[in-house]
């Protein structure tokens, strides 16, 4: 699971933070909400869709690593030598793996 902030609704409420400080936090100069983590742990999912439902403008997004995904991922063939290649030129892009929600 991973979750982001729209940081251009984000009213500022702090309301999510105080829910779990562990998964949001607030920007220093203006109090936009961000979020700590790449990926939320398993043991955090029902906290954070508690968290993100009473968002008083909906600014959080929770996005779901189903079942399909892996499906999809063991359907996949083999990348080709070239495709291989891109992954790793993007790799190097971000090379921390951050995905830009902070
Ligand atoms: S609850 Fe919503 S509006 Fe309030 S800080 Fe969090 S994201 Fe922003």
């Amino acid at each position: 699971m991973r979750v982001v902030v729209d940081q251009d609704l984000c009213g500022t409420t702090g309301q999510c933070v105080l829910t779990l400080p562990g998964i949001f936090r607030q920007r220093e100069p203006d109090g936009v909400a961000e979020v700590c983590v790449a990926t939320v742990p398993q043991a955090l999912h029902a906290a954070v869709r508690l968290a993100a439902s009473p968002c008083p403008v909906a600014a959080i997004r929770v996005i779901e690593s189903g079942a399909g995904d892996d499906e999809r991922a063991s359907a996949d063939p083999v990348p080709s030598p070239a495709e291989a290649e891109r992954h790793a030129a993007k790799d190097q892009c971000n090379p921390g793996g951050h995905d830009g929600t902070v």
